[in-house]
């Protein structure tokens, strides 16, 4: 008998034992069909084998075969071993969570494709179909699919691929004037790659570099300013290894971002066959992008996190940029990094890998230091003038402050104002104030689900939770002493919006961050709108640092800098130092020259001393001090298991078990491990869970991966499923 081992995606740590029909010829990789009790799942074929210790009366057989999926090649089966093994998943999940969805509509997948001609989003489309889709999240799926896809394009093939209803929907958006036909993008051909414009002596540096190591497994931390032109070293390294008929994958950060370096691709690689990959594509293309990958039809794959698992059997170069940013960590479900598992998978296919960063982290500067990674440089940035923006720093009790901007600020901005310039205000903080006090009893508004305050949020009326959603209505009184003279408490970006609006009645104000750019489109449209010089003033949160190049911003202020500073999170400095340094870059990025200010209260911190010397290095050595004497990433390796109940007692009483396990397991043979007593989490209560949770550390990364499968296996025996509990190996940060 015929027995397949199937991984399916359910927390189990080994796969399960069917039976093969006969005439139903599979290989290992295959999507298969098959019952778990009541369920029907697709699950990975991981091994074919003789025998079984399954009771023959229990043995059930394979359902059938997933024919619309090309088995999963031996290289990623290995890869889905590696990320199960490291980061303590099982396999199955790690697995499922690889492959693009499919299974949903395969009868659209099976009918042969209707000959569609590619469809282009007008600008009517684009004005109008946010409010048509409010309660349409599917139409919304595909919009939106439109508004990201480089020159608002789908093809006949991505229109082909889609469900009849949709289909009716896009004759009656055509009808509308939403959609017109439009030229098929140029198909891939054998053409020379056209080169794109000169790159200067640094750029080409890097590029031979690379280029010289096509043949083997070889790290590089591109360094570069921003400005200073990464991406075209990237393209150039992917267009020297197309030409050599290999595939090159290309990992941002952003799905914001991958409209852009599409556009940015097409130029620079043209007639090349680009497909790109992330989580919000409509299930079909996300399917047909993979397809073309796996069969080799794909010269570069551009995609977020999740493209590292894309199947590409000539592979021939990874790139990833802006290594530092934590969007590549996966914070729920398989819990891996991308660039980390992008490295691995460079050593794994014996290809060159390039990590780019103006901020590179700590734990790619230490490699780098050991001779691990092989560092270029790119010191320059490449457009006129090499002037660096002006840094200032202003105390945040400005006397002239108005609604918590600093005179200072203000007077920069009016500048701005009068000379036609632009200039962006950052602040953490969406909503309108952080949290509503009695000035009387001094109640504050906090959420009855979690330990943390309700944000005010004006314009809907509406105190809301940012941790877990619940919202309630704006009180007129305060409930425990009637006051009604409630003082909303600190400053949130809609406050800024309106104090700035107030000050500066004829300047054209944005704002964006979560609230402002949740539907669908209005990302892009207010990208254009800044573009086009028709906004003056743009207020936002960190949403706006990244990969953006507005040439007539020339000031950038950064409030409430100094809260990172206090934070729990050790990383948090390192992450407000990527974000100053890269907002620093924003700033006079073409033929005005900028200037940015900072409001802060430790003008003489390392980070800011840093920032005005336009060193991140510097900035970079001094954490690596502070990193080192504390025994913290990249000095030491960490594992945190996470735990949840509705009662507190049942938290504590699971952590301090799991604590004793782990410690009984670290005192027999992991020596060199560490197990920390439980503590509760930053926020300790949310969406009405107590939380806590344990940390593993250890100075020696082997013995921690020698210790973390026994102590998984400890706390998965132990009885009672009252506790949902998850581990995260090399944690972002402690939530
Ligand atoms: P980074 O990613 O390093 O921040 P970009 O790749 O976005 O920088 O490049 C910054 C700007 O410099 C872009 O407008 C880009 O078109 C331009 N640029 C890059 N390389 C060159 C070059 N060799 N000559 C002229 N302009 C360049
Ligand atoms: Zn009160
Ligand atoms: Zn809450």
């Amino acid at each position: 008998m015929t027995i397949a081992r199937v991984a399916l995606p359910v927390a189990a740590d080994s796969a399960f034992d069917y039976w093969l029909p006969a005439g139903l010829a599979i290989e290992r990789g295959a999507l298969v069909r098959v019952r778990l009790g009541r369920r029907a799942l697709v699950g990975v074929v991981v091994d074919i084998v003789a025998t079984t210790n399954v009771s023959p009366e229990k043995l059930q057989p394979v359902t059938a075969v997933v024919r619309e999926m090309a088995a999963l090649p031996a290289d990623l089966l290995d890869l889905a071993r590696f990320v199960s093994d490291y980061y303590q998943e099982p396999l199955g999940l790690v697995l499922a969570q690889m492959l693009p969805p499919f299974g949903a509509e395969p009868a659209a997948l099976a009918r042969p494709r209707a000959a569609a001609s590619a469809q282009r989003l007008t600008s009517e489309g684009r004005s109008a179909l946010p409010q048509e889709l409010a309660r349409a999240p599917r139409a919304r799926a595909l919009f939106e699919q439109w508004c990201n896809a480089p020159g608002a394009l789908l093809t006949g093939d991505d229109i082909a691929l889609l469900p009849s209803h949709l289909k009716r929907v896009l004759r009656r958006w055509a009808d509308a004037g939403w959609i017109e036909e439009a030229a098929e993008p140029r198909q891939p051909s054998s053409g020379v790659p056209a080169g794109g414009r000169m790159l200067n002596d640094d750029q080409r540096k890097a590029v031979a570099a690379i280029e010289a190591a096509r043949d083997g497994f070889a790290p590089f931390l591109l360094d570069g300013v921003t400005g200073s032109g990464k991406t075209d070293v990237y393209l150039a390294a992917a267009a020297a290894c197309i030409a050599r008929r290999r595939q090159a994958l290309l990992l941002v950060p952003e799905i914001n971002l991958t409209p852009q370096f599409a556009q940015r691709i097409a130029d620079m690689l043209p007639g090349r066959c680009t497909v790109t990959l992330h989580s919000r594509l409509a299930a079909g293309v996300r399917r047909r992008c993979w397809r073309q990958a796996a069969d080799g039809a794909a010269d570069l794959v551009l995609g977020t996190r999740l493209a590292v698992f894309t199947p590409m059997p000539r592979l021939g170069l990874v790139v990833v940029d802006e290594e530092h940013d934590a969007s590549f960590k996966q914070q729920d479900g398989v819990h891996y990094h991308g660039r980390d598992v992008a490295v691995w998978r460079a050593r794994q296919r014996g290809v060159p890998i390039v990590l780019g960063s103006a901020t590179p982290s700590l734990e790619t500067l230490v490699n780098a230091e050991r001779g691990h990674y092989r560092e270029l440089s790119l010191p320059q940035r490449a457009v006129a003038p090499a002037r660096l923006p002006e840094i200032e720093f202003f105390g945040s009790r400005d006397g002239a402050a108005t609604d918590g901007i600093g005179g200072k600020l203000l007077a920069a901005i009016e500048t701005r104002i009068e000379r036609g310039e632009q200039s962006l205000v950052f602040i953490n903080r969406r909503g309108f104030a952080p949290s509503l006090l009695c000035s009387s009893c001094g109640w504050q508004a906090g959420c009855t689900r979690c330990s943390a305050r309700l944000v005010v949020h004006r314009d809907a009326g509406v105190l809301r939770c940012h941790h877990c959603g619940h919202a309630e209505r704006l009180p007129r009184a305060c409930p425990e002493c009637g006051n009604v003279d409630l003082q909303p408490l600190g400053r949130g970006t809609q406050r800024l919006e309106r104090a700035l609006a107030q000050r500066f009645p004829a300047a054209r104000i944005a704002r964006i961050d979560r609230d402002s750019t949740r539907r669908v489109g209005a990302f892009a449209t207010m990208r254009d709108r800044v573009e086009a010089g028709e906004i003056d003033v743009l207020v936002g949160t960190q949403m706006l640092a990244k990969g953006h190049d507005f040439p007539r911003l020339t000031l950038v202020g950064v409030l409430g800098a100094d809260n990172a500073l206090y934070s729990a999170d050790f990383r948090a400095t390192e992450r407000l130092a990527a974000l100053l340094f890269q907002v620093a870059g924003r700033a006079g990025r073409a033929a005005l020259s900028g200037e940015v200010m900072v409001e802060t209260d430790f003008p003489t911190h390392p980070l800011f001393r840093a920032l005005s010397a336009h060193d991140y290095r510097a900035f970079a050595r001094a954490l690596q001090a502070e990193r080192r004497v504390a025994c913290l990433p990249p000095y030491a390796y960490l594992a945190l298991l996470a735990a949840e109940a509705p009662k507190r007692d049942a938290v504590d009483a699971f952590l301090a078990a799991v604590h004793m396990t782990g410690r009984d397991i670290a005192g027999d043979e992991c020596s060199a491990v560490e197990v920390f007593p439980p503590v509760p989490a930053v926020l300790a209560r949310r969406a009405g869970m107590e939380r806590g949770q344990v940390l593993a550390q250890s100075a020696d990364r082997a013995a921690l991966q020698r210790f973390l499968p026994r102590w998984r296996s400890a706390i998965a025996a132990r009885p009672g499923r009252r506790v949902r509990w998850s581990l995260d190996v090399d944690p972002l940060g402690f939530a």
